[in-house]
């Protein structure tokens, strides 16, 4: 599973890797809440502010065979 975090306003990449959730053991990001804080919860390209209610957050399946890929959730 991948993990995807988009600005709500201009669509910039604000954060791509592991499934944040998965990583909660590993400590390394604790949660999406904390991605944004270090963005200091503004988007540095469009200013819009940030929080886990507003940006895009898409997590994608890896995919596992061709057939198994879809569009949609
Ligand atoms: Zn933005």
């Amino acid at each position: 599973m991948s993990e995807k975090i988009n600005c709500p306003q201009c669509g910039m990449l604000l954060y791509f890797g592991e499934e944040i959730s998965r990583r909660l053991y590993m400590r390394a990001i604790p949660d999406e809440a904390a991605v944004l804080a270090g963005y200091g919860n503004v988007c540095p390209r469009c200013g819009a502010s940030l929080s886990v209610d507003s940006v895009k957050i898409e997590i994608k399946r890896r995919a596992t065979s061709k057939e198994g890929v879809t569009h949609g959730s």
